[in-house]
Parts: structure tokens; sequence; C-alpha cells
């Protein structure tokens, strides 16, 4: 039988009742396998730490996101956004369920193509697209959301020297009740800018106006303001169509829904706040189908759901590298995935597990990651079962932005892999070395040691 190892006693407070002075009392279950395959197997073959997705949950989550949107209105279509995740092997996974892509610059447009989206499946937002970009999106006849007026006239321009009509949607940016309104992105609504602007594409004859684009924010915990954004689209479109008599095809509500991560400082969890998908598409589509449109032209309704739809499907396993005291006594522990890897962290209380069986003994935890700077806290002040150093931990809900938004900072990234619905493994991104980085650079002669 294997050895118990001695856990030192510490003193706590008794609370009667809840919530204590840490909030619930919440249990930190053990994660020690995903999809049937075991975390400490993952990590033995593919080092620590590892992201690891989940392909079963993607499509799982997918479909109920899809069931939830299709089930209440007559024409949906998703655009996998490729800045939350675009790790191909993600990236595709999406697109074989459906999706098109949504892409915000040069390099996310290529990676589509790449991965063989045709481009006619492509939605291109952003307020970074140089005039070639907007040539290439025009011929591949994708849909192209413009962001302002600068946008606009170099489409005009390209419109007048091609025999191809770009097809343009504009971007538009409103008051939702969200404060700080995001009011950097296209063309707002309540000044009058969007609808100037879509009286300049109108006139200009040349340009194909297929649709109104919105995203109002990330992470948006209510309904309510995505009521709001599809009243508003939908009285552009309808004015639109009493103006000029134009139909157009789609209204694009963008993405934004909350993932079940835990806001910093928000005291209840995120499985309890998030609004369901069902809700969101409540609330957008009993606006769009009680709009003034006509019978049976209802638009396509397009969402670019992000966050909500990988989050859970991304996990981050790891091994503790230490533990110590701080200097107030209290108990810290060293992670091997520091905010390096784990961008998200800034903003959210992420829910890390130990990934073995835990005795019920818990004490006040810091924890950090292993970057030499002060600023690598994952989270600050948990009540922890008492990991030490070589236990396996787990990050669960990391599939959003950190693929994306992590840096390569004192320590290298490290391998990604896929779980497949069978149960395989497959490696989808490797780790990198030093070679991987020292092929970028290069140093001049006289400066050869
Ligand atoms: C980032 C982004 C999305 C995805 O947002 P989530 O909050 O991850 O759902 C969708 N559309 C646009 C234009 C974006 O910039």
């Amino acid at each position: 039988m294997e050895k118990k190892v001695f856990e030192r006693p510490v003193i706590k407070k008794l609370s009667a009742g809840m919530p204590a002075k840490f909030g619930l009392q919440v249990r930190h279950e053990p994660v020690t396998q995903i999809d049937g395959v075991p975390i400490k197997t993952l990590m033995e073959e593919y080092g620590s730490p590892l992201f690891v997705y989940s392909e079963k949950k993607i499509r799982q989550t997918y479909k109920e996101a899809c069931r939830a949107f299709s089930s209440r209105y007559p024409n949906v279509l998703f655009a996998w956004s490729y800045k939350t995740n675009y790790l191909n092997a993600v990236c595709n996974v999406f697109h074989q369920e459906g999706a098109w892509a949504e892409v915000v610059s040069g390099f996310e447009y290529q990676k589509a193509l790449v991965n063989g989206v045709s481009g006619d499946q492509i939605i291109f937002n952003g307020p970074d697209k140089s005039k070639e970009e907007l040539e290439l999106a025009v011929q591949n006849r994708s849909l192209i959301h413009i962001d302002h007026f600068d946008e606009l006239y170099d489409l005009i321009e390209i419109g007048e020297n091609s025999n191809i009509k770009p097809k343009v949607a504009i971007r538009v940016n409103m008051d939702t009740g969200i404060y700080p309104a995001w009011d950097r992105f296209g063309f707002n609504y309540e000044n009058g800018e969007a609808w100037d602007a879509l009286h300049r594409i109108m006139h200009a004859d040349n340009l194909e106006l297929l649709g109104l684009h919105t995203h109002i924010g990330t992470y948006i915990m209510g309904t309510e303001p995505y009521k709001i954004a599809a009243s508003k689209l939908a009285e552009l479109a309808i004015g639109l169509s009493s103006k000029f008599d134009h139909q157009l095809q789609y209204i694009d509500i963008g993405g934004g829904f909350a993932s079940k991560n835990t806001l910093k400082g928000v005291y209840y969890p995120g499985t309890d706040t998030a609004p369901s998908f069902e809700d969101y598409a409540d609330a957008i589509t009993s606006v769009l189908i009680k709009a003034n449109f006509r019978h049976n032209k209802l638009p396509l309704l397009i969402l670019e759901t992000g966050r909500a739809l990988i989050d859970d499907a991304g996990y981050l396993a790891g091994t503790v590298i230490a533990t110590k005291r701080l200097a107030n006594g209290q108990r810290a522990t060293i992670l091997d995935a520091g905010v390096n890897l784990l961008f998200t962290s800034f903003w959210y209380d992420h829910d890390i597990r130990p990934a073995k069986p835990m005795s019920d003994q818990t004490e006040e935890t810091a924890f950090f990651g292993p970057l030499c700077m002060n600023i690598d806290v994952i989270r600050k002040n948990m009540m922890y079962p008492l990991l030490k150093k070589g236990d396996p931990y787990v990050i669960q809900r990391v599939g959003a932005y950190n693929n994306t938004q992590w840096l390569q900072f004192i320590t290298l990234r490290p391998n990604v892999v896929m779980i497949d619905e069978k149960g395989e493994t497959h490696l989808i991104r490797k780790k990198e070395t030093l070679q991987t980085l020292n092929k970028m650079e290069s140093v001049p002669d006289h400066l050869k040691i």
C-alpha cells in the first residue's frame, strides 16, 4: 500500500452555514481523464504543460448552439471566429460541422483559404484590410464587412476597376446598454453615420449591399443587449427596403456570448450565471421574427459566436513545480503554466483541478505560474487541497483566446493535442524549440562570437 503523505495541519475559522469568508464551499473534484484518456498518459506522451482539445465537446457544443437557433428561426448560419482559436484542427472541426470562417486580418483570411474554406464562405471583418487584401476578397466573392469610410471609398474604387461587384455589409456600432459601448469599430447607429454609409453604398451603384453586421462586445452576460442590437439592425434593414426597395440578405449579430468561465470579482460561478444558447436565441430571434420584414423575406441570421463555442472544449494539463510559504504564511503553489499560456487568467478566475484524487484537507492557496515576473498569478487565493511538487493538475475551460494570445515569453509554447471522437489522441501543434525561434533570427557578422 502506498504510504500516505503527511499533510501539515492548519487552523481554520469555523463558519457555520454559508457563504464563508471565501465564498461558497467548493469541492475541487479531481479531473483524471479527458474523454476517457488519462491525464497521466497524455502528459507522459506529450509532456507538461500540454493543451488538450476534445473534438467530441466541440461538436456537441456546436450542435447545441445550432439547434437553439435553427429551432427558433428559419435561416441560420454560424461563421467561426478565427481569432478566438485558429488552430487549424479546431477550425476544421467547425467547418466540417458547417460553419463558415469569420476573419479579422489578412493573415487569418489566408489561414481560412489554406484550411480549404471557399472564398465565398469567408466573412472579412476588422479595421485593418489593405487594398490588396480587399482586392483578393472581392475576387474570391467573400463577404466584406466595412469598418470605416476610408475602406468604403477603397471598395468603391475597386468596384469601378473590376468586373465583379464587391459583396459588402457595414459594421454598425450602437448603444445597447453595455458600458463602455464599443464605438470604435464600424459606423455608429445613433449619430446617423451608419445610415449615411448605407446611402453612400446605395448611390455608389457598384457595390452589392448584402447585409448588416454588429459585434456588440464580448462575454455579454445578459440577453437584453442582443434584443436592442437586433432591433436596431432590423430598423436599418427595413429603412433600406422602404427607401430603396432594397432587400438585404442577412443580418449578422456577431459574437460575444458568455462562456461558463467565472469573471474575476464576480460572486457566483459562470456555470450558474451564463445565459444558455436558448436564452440568447430567444432574445435575438423573437425580435427578428416580429420586425416588419415582408412575408417570406426574413433575412438570414448569421452568428459569429467564438468564446461560448470553444471554451469548454479546451484544457490545460500540467505539473506542480513547487510549493512555498509567502511572507504572511499563506501557501503558494507554483504551476508549470502561467499567464504566458493562459492570457485569460487576467480576467477569469480559472477552474484549477487536481488531476488525481486528493484528501479533503484544504488551505488558502495562491497559484503562480513559472515566469520570473510578479504578475504571473493564476489564482490569488482559493481554499485548495494540498498539491505538492510533481502533482498533476488540469485547468478547465481554456479553449477560447489562449492559443491565439499566448506569449512566447521566458518559456516556449508547449504541445497541443486533440482527442478525437474515438478516443485517439492527435498532436495538432508541435511544441516550440529553440530552433523554432532561432530560425527567424540572424546575427550580423560583426556580432558573431
Ligand atoms: C472576436 C469577434 C467575434 C467572436 O467573439 P466572441 O466574444 O469570442 O464570441 C465575432 N465577431 C467579431 C467581429 C469579432 O471581432
